[in-house]
């Protein structure tokens, strides 16, 4: 067996090796302590003909799958090897054979998986200076396929489908992108394959193979040399792990990332899409908003949406009409509704369907979805909108499906298939005929028994059933003494016998017999059923896209309606006109009608860039976000939270907001915040729009003032970028810029000083700030008093004349121990001149080198040190 099991090994050596034996999946060698650790699990020995035992460990068959997704969900690759023969009729050892290879990104165990969410798998190749992509979600059947120039579209891309799994070719492995990066931050597992995978003839033959076409004109992938390299290694690896003909891949969709609105990780992040950025859930982010779909196709397709929102102004038209007229109709809507609450996920079930593992009552499930359908359709007849008419057409009722289901499967029928009690009575005769046999079989012996005692006088005589001997007469020991010859006995108890006759073995044969032979013919008409219904693969996955798109276009229907949401009109003149507008998840969070409304008016002219100023807490980056949300809903075919909306389509939206959560990877909050304006600088055009936050902020004043200041020329500046902008900044001074350059224009968040205190108003208003009120927050958020009264007394001091002297003189006079900063008067310096850190020398990064306690430091610590460390020099 370890022979066996060690050349099995041989051909897996990438993956954990779960190895049948008996009740058990055993794992041996570096698999064992692997998974022992990973699942802890006990750890044993085998002898295995070696000197040392070899380790072993195993888990229980019947409670494999939690196992499995739990190996799976770290990113282990797992192999199943099964017993392929009888172990009662195989000569020497069974035959065991690898029937599945189960990764994250392949991973079917759908109570695993998140029913909101599609599983990605995803391929890279990396060629000639471009990158191909294909990526595919078995469990649903999508498969999409395209072609990526630079490396940061590529990441968009990633960021944008968060693929559990990436396979990829050397040459991407090698090409310097940040795989460390995604695994520890996105949970990707990544690897690359063998060159073979990656052959162009082999790759093109698969694909025409497996789509049975002879030209891949007709798949539409005639213009994409890498990506159908990428496609065809994608269904290579498929293939090679399901182990089966992956039927529910019907088609592959090529797609141009140019088709979609472009966001970047961080501001995807930043907007929280589709989850927040601090607790990474879907409560409080604008997905948790928009979703009411009814059904975890329509759940995942909104997901897609949000996530891609659109460029094209007739397509948005379109979705917008779809939403008004559900939004009008609201009887209809909340009738389809309705219906679509009992439909089960439809994608998921075909592909159970299709790899043969879906259970009797997979198939009732399947059913009732379908009896959902005609309803839905006769609803959409009435509805007007090229989309909703489309999704009618696309809608197949299925009924013939529906009604075989009916027919052939009874109402409630067990999980297990080779029980029985499947098929409904009608359906076959042969079953009929087996059932009466069985259920005939009663009244059969009912009648031997009465027969028997009449015959022999033994009054108590009873006909009983166990496992061991079938059908028996019991006759207690009083009536021994009648018990006639052809009786004969099988055992003897304390006060009873029990015997046999020739007539009752043959009833018994038959009630039995046909008990098998009945089960047998259900289990085999059911798979005929089952495998009807999976031959209609095609139409039942354009039922579901339909039936998930009707149900995204309800639920942003409800949404806009009960939120008290309007349509906004698309403009391709660059404007952005929002009266009114408010932010779509603030306003969920606080109570009834708090929320203050505000207006925003950008436009490719006079006012490509406001500068928004306000102290802490005013509101600015909800006002920001609210604006780019607005934006983004629009493009998505949503409709907006606002009085009106006037909506110019951005090309991308780039958000560079707040702290980063990226200090766990070791860079200052700093170098993150340069790397992003960097690469909104470099990726931005003339059709973006751009939030910028508090740019500058983790550097000294007048740096940070310097580059906030040389930003906002650039963006300003239609002959090198040009965008729309809302720039809020802590830094008056950039007021000053209105006037200077014709487009900026100020604004700020109307504050109101009540005595000591401050009271925010949430209204923005033309202007600049003139004050940034930092005490008077600092006291809301509850610094203790001798802390704001000192700080009082400081502003006061500071403010009368000159900068430096004053510092100098209240560190000296209140004999604080504080060095003293040589900080210049701003208006004294010439900012291009100023050197990065004059205040500070060599000797105190010396100093603070040797005071260091390096033993008790964190790595980040480390590295944020040696950062400011190296920056002081
Ligand atoms: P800033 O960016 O100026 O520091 P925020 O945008 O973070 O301020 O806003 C602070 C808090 O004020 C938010 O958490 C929100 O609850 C509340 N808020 C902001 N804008 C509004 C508004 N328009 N109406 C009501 N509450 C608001």
């Amino acid at each position: 067996m370890m022979k066996q099991y060690m050349e099995t090994k041989s051909q897996y050596q990438d993956c954990i090796l779960f190895y049948r034996l008996g009740d058990f999946y055993e794992m041996f060698f570096d698999d064992a302590l692997t998974a022992s650790r990973e699942l802890e699990i006990t750890l044993t020995g085998k002898n295995c003909g070696q000197e040392e035992r070899a380790p072993m460990c195993g888990v229980p068959y019947h409670a494999v799958e939690s196992y499995l997704n739990k190996l799976v969900s770290k990113g282990y690759k797992v192999a199943i090897c099964e017993q392929v023969e009888d172990p009662k009729t195989a000569k020497g050892i069974v035959k065991r054979e690898v029937v599945r290879i189960v990764t994250p990104g392949t991973n079917l165990d759908t109570q695993a998986l998140d029913e909101s969410k599609n599983n990605y798998i995803m391929c890279i190749v990396y060629i000639a200076d471009r990158y191909g992509v294909s990526v595919a979600d078995i469990t649903t059947g999508d498969y999409f396929v395209t072609e990526i120039e630079d490396s940061a579209r590529l990441m968009d891309e990633i960021y944008r489908f968060s693929p559990s799994e990436i396979i990829c070719n050397e040459a991407f492995y090698m090409s310097g992108m940040d795989l460390d990066g995604m695994r520890d931050r996105l949970g990707i597992t990544i690897y690359s394959l063998d060159a073979w995978y990656f052959d162009d003839a082999v790759c093109r033959q698969k694909l025409l193979d497996h789509f049975k076409v002879s030209s891949f004109a007709g798949l539409g992938l005639a213009d994409y040399d890498c990506g159908v390299i990428s496609a065809g290694a994608l269904l290579q690896y498929l293939l090679e792990t399901q182990k089966n003909d992956l039927s529910n891949l019907t088609h592959i969709t090529p797609y141009t990332s140019g088709k979609f609105m472009m966001l970047d990780s961080s501001t995807r992040r930043n907007l929280e899409l589709c989850e927040t950025l601090r607790e990474k859930q879907k409560r409080g982010s604008l997905l948790w908003v928009l979703d009411k779909t009814k059904t975890a196709m329509g759940a995942r397709t909104l997901r897609k949406y949000i996530e891609q929102p659109l460029i094209d102004k007739k397509e948005i038209e379109k979705r917008l009409d779809a939403v008004q007229e559900l939004k009008n109709q609201a009887i209809s809507r909340e009738e389809l509704r309705e219906y679509l609450s009992p439909v089960y996920d439809l994608e998921r079930l075909i592909m159970k369907i299709t790899y043969g593992s879906a259970n009797p009552r997979d198939l009732t499930a399947f059913r009732t979805s379908l009896e959902m359908l005609p309803p839905i359709r006769y609803i959409l007849q009435d509805m007007q909108c090229d989309l909703l008419r489309s999704i009618m057409e696309e809608l197949d009722p299925l009924e013939d499906l529906c009604t075989l289901i009916t027919n052939a499967i009874r109402e409630e029928p067990p999980i297990a298939m080779k029980e029985g009690n499947i098929i409904r009575d009608g359906y076959n005769e042969e079953v009929d005929k087996l059932r009466r046999a069985k259920s005939d079989g009663k009244d059969w012996l009912a009648k031997l028994e009465n027969d028997e005692r009449e015959k022999t006088g033994i009054k108590n005589l009873r006909i009983k059933y166990n496992k061991v001997f079938g059908y028996y007469l019991e006759v207690t020991n009083s009536y021994k003494d009648l018990v006639p010859e052809y009786y004969t006995r099988k055992q003897t108890l304390a006060n009873a016998e029990r015997y046999i006759t020739p007539e009752l073995k043959e009833l018994e044969d038959m009630i039995l017999g046909a008990e098998d032979k009945l089960y047998a013919l259900e289990y085999e008409l059911y798979t005929e059923v089952r495998e009807t219904v999976a031959a209609e693969v095609e139409r039942i996955q354009q039922t579901a896209k339909a039936v998930a798109a009707l149900d995204v276009f309800a639920s942003l229907a409800l949404v806009a309606e009960r939120n008290n949401y309007v349509r906004p009109k698309i403009n391709e003149k660059g404007v952005i006109d929002i009266k009114e507008g408010r932010h779509p998840v603030v306003e969920r969070m606080i109570p009834n009608d708090m929320f203050i409304a505000n207006d925003t008016y950008l436009d490719d002219k006079k006012h490509r860039i406001s500068i928004i100023t306000g102290p802490n807490m005013a509101g600015k980056s909800t006002y920001m976000r609210q604006t780019a949300l607005i934006a983004l809903m629009a493009q998505v075919g949503s409709f907006v939270p606002a009085k009106s909306a006037n909506i110019g389509i951005s090309d991308r939206i780039f958000t560079r907001v707040g702290a980063s959560d990226d200090l766990a990877s070791g860079q200052s909050t700093f170098m993150v915040e340069m790397t992003e304006v960097a690469n909104i600088l470099r990726n931005a055009t003339s059709k973006s729009l751009l939030i910028l936050d508090e740019i500058g902020r983790g550097t000294s004043t007048f740096d940070g003032l310097s580059i906030a200041w040389a930003v906002v020329e650039y963006i300003s500046d239609s002959r090198l970028l040009g965008a729309k902008t809302l720039f809020a900044t802590h830094y008056h001074e950039l007021t000053e810029l209105e006037g200077k350059i014709e487009n900026v224009n100020n604004y700020c968040i109307a504050v109101k000083e009540k005595g000591d205190d401050i009271v925010f108003l949430r209204k923005i208003v033309k202007g600049g700030a003139d004050k940034s009120y930092g005490i008077q927050v600092a006291k809301l958020a509850g610094v203790p008093d001798l802390v704001i009264n000192r700080a009082k007394e400081i502003v006061e001091e500071l403010s009368e004349g000159d900068i430096t002297t004053r510092v100098s003189e209240i560190a000296t006079k209140d004999k604080v121990s504080r060095k003293k900063p040589k900080v210049k008067k701003y208006d004294e310096v010439d900012i291009a001149q100023m050197s990065l850190f004059d205040t500070v020398k060599d000797d105190d990064v010396l100093e603070e080198l040797k005071s260091l306690d390096v033993g008790n430091m964190t790595p980040i610590d480390a590295l944020n040190t040696i950062y400011r460390l190296q920056n002081k020099l």
